[in-house]
C-alpha cells in the first residue's frame, strides 16, 4: 500500500509565497494552513504538509522527519545536509557573492587574502576561500550582513544577492560571485518511498516547464508557412492544420515566454494574423 508522503514547505520568509503557489498550481490542492499551525493535508493527493524555516527543510530531509521539501540550495550547502536535490524550482534565485566598501582597492576575491569578512553563510564562504587558496578570517553574523563593513566590523562581506540593490544602499561593490542559488525540491538520500516522491517531482515539475512556456496560435497564407516555421524558436514540429477558406493554414506551436517579444513582430512581417498567445497549465516532456 503507498504510504502518504511528507513535504516541509518554508513558512516564512521569501520562499514562502513561490512554494505554496506552485503546490496549488499543480492541482494537489493544498489545505491553507491556518494562524501558527504547522501542519496541513492535501485535497487530491496523499500528501502531508510540514511548515517550517526553510532553514530547517535540509535537516528534516536529511533526517527523515519528512520525505522531501522545499527550500534554497544555498541553505543544503550552508548546513552540509546529505539530501537529493529532485527539482529545480527557478524562483529564489540569487548569487553569493564578495563585496567590498565602494571606496575599498579591491577587485578580486584574491584581494581578500589576509581580511575580514562577515557572513550569514561561513561554512560555504570557508570552503570556497580555501579552494582558492585565500587565508581570510570569517566572522560570523546571523543577518544584516551589509552593514558589517561601515560597523568595522568586518573589511568585506560574503551574502546573497539577487537585484545588487541592497549592495548599492549600503555602499558596497560586488568582486564577485561564489555561488548561484535557487529554490529546489529535495528528497531524502536513498529514500524507499521513491513512487510517490516521483511522482510528485514529475508534477511540480510539469508546472514549472508549462511556465516557461507559451501556446501560440496563428494563421498564415500556404505559400508564406515556410517563413512562418523558419522564425518559430520551436524544437519540435508545429502542428499545421488547413482552415476552411483555401490557401490558408492555422499554425501551433509551444515556444519559450521569453521570445515571444521578439517574435511577434517577424511572425507579423512573414504574414501571420490572427496570433494568439496563450498560457499552458502543465507540460510533460
Ligand atoms: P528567508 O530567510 O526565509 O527569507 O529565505 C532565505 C532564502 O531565500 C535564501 O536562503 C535563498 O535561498 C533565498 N533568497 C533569494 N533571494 C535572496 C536574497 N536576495 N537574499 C537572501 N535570500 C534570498
Amino acid at each position: 500500500m503507498n504510504r502518504r508522503l511528507s513535504m516541509a514547505l518554508p513558512s516564512k520568509g521569501r520562499l514562502r509565497e513561490p512554494s505554496w503557489s506552485l503546490l496549488e498550481a499543480s492541482g494537489v490542492d493544498p489545505q491553507e494552513p491556518g494562524e501558527r499551525v504547522l501542519q496541513a493535508h492535501c485535497r487530491n493527493a496523499d500528501i502531508d504538509l510540514l511548515f517550517v524555516r526553510a532553514d530547517d527543510v535540509p535537516e528534516y530531509v536529511q533526517d527523515g522527519v519528512v520525505d522531501c521539501g522545499i527550500t534554497g540550495l544555498d541553505l543544503i550547502y550552508e548546513r552540509d545536509c546529505d539530501v537529493e536535490v529532485l527539482l529545480r524550482l527557478g524562483f529564489g534565485t540569487c548569487s553569493l557573492q564578495a563585496a567590498v566598501s565602494a571606496e575599498d582597492s579591491a577587485t578580486r576575491f584574491e584581494d581578500l587574502e589576509g581580511r575580514r569578512i562577515a557572513t550569514s553563510h561561513p561554512r560555504i564562504a570557508a570552503r570556497i576561500l580555501a579552494e582558492r587558496g585565500i587565508n581570510a578570517e570569517i566572522v560570523r553574523v546571523a543577518g544584516s550582513v551589509e552593514i558589517s563593513p561601515r560597523l568595522g566590523l568586518a573589511d568585506a562581506i560574503i551574502d546573497l544577492v539577487s537585484t545588487g540593490s541592497t549592495l548599492r544602499t549600503n555602499g558596497l561593490r560586488s568582486i564577485g560571485t561564489l555561488f548561484e542559488s535557487e529554490a529546489v525540491l529535495v528528497g531524502r538520500t536513498g529514500s524507499t518511498d521513491l513512487e510517490a516522491r516521483r511522482t510528485l517531482t514529475m508534477v511540480l515539475g510539469s508546472v514549472i516547464n508549462a511556465r516557461a512556456n507559451r501556446y501560440l496560435l496563428l494563421n498564415v497564407a500556404k505559400e508564406r508557412l515556410a517563413e512562418v516555421t523558419a522564425v518559430l524558436p520551436t524544437k519540435g514540429s508545429p502542428t499545421v492544420i488547413d482552415l476552411a477558406t483555401p490557401g490558408v493554414v492555422a499554425v501551433h506551436a509551444l515556444v519559450p515566454a521569453a521570445d515571444i517579444w521578439s517574435l511577434l513582430p517577424k511572425l507579423e512581417a512573414c504574414g501571420a494574423s490572427s496570433i494568439l498567445t496563450l498560457p499552458v497549465e502543465r507540460m510533460v516532456r
